[in-house]
């Protein structure tokens, strides 16, 4: 199946309609151009997110190509500035942060938490991320390797909650391989940042690359079933969601993710 059947197939399953307004978490990458190019190719109601991170050259690189996909979709885009959302850039909330943490993982719990909060002010119905097949696989060794496989129980191409202050997220791209992702992207006029955000700091996400590397198609498309099938059987235990007690924003806990991870007693950093 080619890559545009399929992810057809995927929208039409998980059921968007063409009447949803969704906002594209565009990165400048590869895989979230793609999902906004295939989104507005199938004529979805589309408007596009950018967080500028403040990273420097790299942040730079990332807005100017988010600019001219856009341009050239004619897709409205919204930008914002991490600076002004929480005060700093991404490399002072690094420098400031328990040295044990993960630079990738506190980075990834801040973009959610300003993409739905964000999604919500512009009325958005969906938030579309460009997650694909590797990245959803690695997570899901990820969370084994670390005991913590309840993490991935909500896995999915669509991630909703009951709750009216969370938007729902969509991952068009879950079902596809990186691989594909970028042949299909050579193909196309698309200008993108290619390499890694100069902050990477990932041994778990590194190992368990290697490690999805060495499986045959076969072999991973197993272990995707089998993730699929597992994160059905976990759902039943999704813990009712509150307001965080610091944010308001929805969380699991008391305190969401990313208050608990920026106000942590051992690094106060705002
Ligand atoms: P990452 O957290 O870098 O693995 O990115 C996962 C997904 O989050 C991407 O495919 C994008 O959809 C979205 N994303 C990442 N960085 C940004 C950003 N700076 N602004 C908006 N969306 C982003
Ligand atoms: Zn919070």
């Amino acid at each position: 199946m080619n890559i545009e059947t399929q992810v057809k197939k995927t929208l039409k399953k998980i059921k968007i309609s063409k009447k949803e307004k969704i906002l594209v978490a565009v990165s400048g990458g590869k895989d979230s151009s793609v999902t906004a190019y295939l989104l507005h190719k199938f004529r979805y109601n589309i408007e596009a997110i950018h967080i500028n991170l403040g990273m420097g050259i790299y942040s730079e690189k990332c807005l100017n190509a988010v600019e001219k996909l856009c341009e050239n979709l004619k897709i409205k885009l919204h930008v914002y500035d991490i600076k002004k959302e929480m005060g700093k850039t991404m490399p002072e909330i690094f420098k400031s942060k328990d040295k044990k943490s993960n630079n990738c993982f506190l980075c990834g719990v801040i973009k959610k938490w300003i993409l739905n909060k964000k999604a919500r002010e512009l009325k958005a119905d969906k938030i579309a991320t460009g997650h694909n097949f590797n990245d959803e696989l690695e997570t899901f060794l990820i969370n084994i390797f670390k005991g913590s496989l309840k993490l991935s129980a909500n896995s999915g191409p669509i991630l909703k909650t009951k709750d009216k202050k969370f938007t729902i997220r969509i991952k068009p791209l879950f079902f596809i391989d990186k691989k594909r992702i970028e042949d299909y992207i050579k193909k196309l006029n698309i200008k993108y940042v290619r390499g890694t955000c100069p902050y990477r700091k990932e041994t778990y996400r590194v190992e368990a690359r290697h490690f999805i590397k060495k499986l045959s198609d076969k072999e991973k498309e197993n272990l995707m079933k089998n993730l699929l099938e597992l994160a059905k059987k976990i759902k039943k235990d999704e813990s009712e969601i509150k307001y965080c007690k610091i944010c308001k924003e929805p969380s699991r806990k008391e305190i969401c993710k990313k208050c608990e991870l920026l106000y942590n007693k051992a690094f106060i950093i705002f």
